[in-house]
């Protein structure tokens, strides 16, 4: 079959090429694929900076397809169904993250299109446990982006809690910060989002997507707009999900006192200068949120099968297999938010 395979570590070292077709074994269900988003993730290994992908690899982990097999040991996913399925390929299992399914903290885990080839080819396979059933008026597109969704889920429902009434800013207007404020805005929170001059196009994006007011932090004052938008003397809860060190001090900055600042984004580096005395002084909650588990897919598909949120918006072109280098470029270049590629160009 046909796959966009990272072969070695550093720059590129890409190559669009045959290999062998992965087997429906044991709990395996084989998916023809239908769209694979390409995540910062992806470009990350593109570059050489995503130090945790294995290579050989094929890359791509936010997919959607039909089920063409399935091994001997699945019980309930059948050929012909319409699924998309989380990035968990394989945990320990035992841990206790994995007895209480936080899969995304098993010290184990191997990640589809990371350690385990993933969905820029023409079929994937992944455990029945990690496949879902789309809902019948969930679009193939959308549902290829159930990944962000889900990490939208966790860090806005789970791990904040958001709910009517909350005021909420976003930091970072990306694909994962766009995820977010469409979840929140779902919950009835007024959302806000920030973000810098280059980000012009995004936050037209979030605008429109429901955003109560979205912020050009090179161009305007944050800080008097978010006095003048809440009563509290900050907002309930800040997202940051933009990786950048100052964004996350600036969340620290205009949440409220005992509000919440949800990270998201990874800094370039490791440790960082982070302004702990408001976090101490203000009682702020400064929580972290890792990627998503199977209770974020359950609700990332119950948001969209209520047509609350459609993580399809965000897309920006859709590729067919052969041009994978161009819609990696793209967005390599800054281009766009999230770019698609139709693998099974005849699967709608
Ligand atoms: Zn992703
Ligand atoms: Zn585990």
């Amino acid at each position: 079959m046909r796959a966009v395979v990272k072969k070695a570590p550093g720059f590129d070292q890409m190559e669009y090429t045959d290999i062998p077709e992965p087997a429906a074994e044991r709990d395996l269900v084989k998916i023809r694929i239908a769209y694979s988003g390409i995540c910062g993730t992806d470009i990350h290994a593109y570059k050489g900076t995503y130090p945790s992908t294995k290579t050989p690899v094929v890359l791509g982990h936010e997919f959607s397809g039909l089920v063409t097999a399935v091994g001997p040991e699945v019980k309930n996913v059948k050929v012909g169904d319409r699924v998309t399925s989380e990035t968990t390929f394989a945990t320990c299992g035992v841990c206790p993250s994995c007895l209480t399914k936080d899969y995304n903290l098993c010290g184990n885990r191997r990640g589809i299109g990371t350690q385990v080839n993933g969905s820029m080819a023409e079929y994937v396979i992944s455990r029945e446990e990690s496949v879902h059933l789309l809902p019948a008026n969930v679009s193939m597109l959308a549902a290829a982006l159930t990944e962000p969704l889900a990490c939208g889920v966790h860090a806005a429902i789970e791990k904040a809690d958001t709910g009517r009434g909350d005021v909420v800013c976003v930091f970072g207007a990306g694909a994962i910060g766009q995820m977010v404020a469409q979840v929140c805005g779902a919950r009835g929170a007024t959302v806000i989002v920030a973000g810098v001059a280059a980000d012009s196009q995004r936050l037209a994006l979030a605008k429109a997507s429901g955003a109560a007011r979205v912020v050009n932090q090179s161009a305007e004052d944050i800080d008097a707009i978010i006095k003048e938008m809440t009563a509290a003397g900050g907002v309930d809860i800040a997202f940051e999900c933009s990786g950048a060190v100052a964004a996350a001090n600036k969340a620290l900055g205009v949440v409220r006192r005992q509000g919440k600042v949800i990270q998201m984004g990874v800094f370039p580096r490791s440790e960082a200068l982070i302004a702990t005395d408001l976090i101490l002084h203000r009682e702020i909650a400064y929580i972290g949120s890792r990627s998503q588990k199977p209770s974020s897919w359950r609700t990332a598909l119950q948001l969209m099968a209520d047509g609350t949120v459609d993580p399809a918006r965000i897309v920006s072109n859709i590729f067919p297999l052969t041009d994978w280098r161009e819609a990696f470029e793209q967005i390599a270049r800054g281009e766009g938010i999230k770019n698609v590629i139709h693998c099974g160009e005849d699967i709608q």
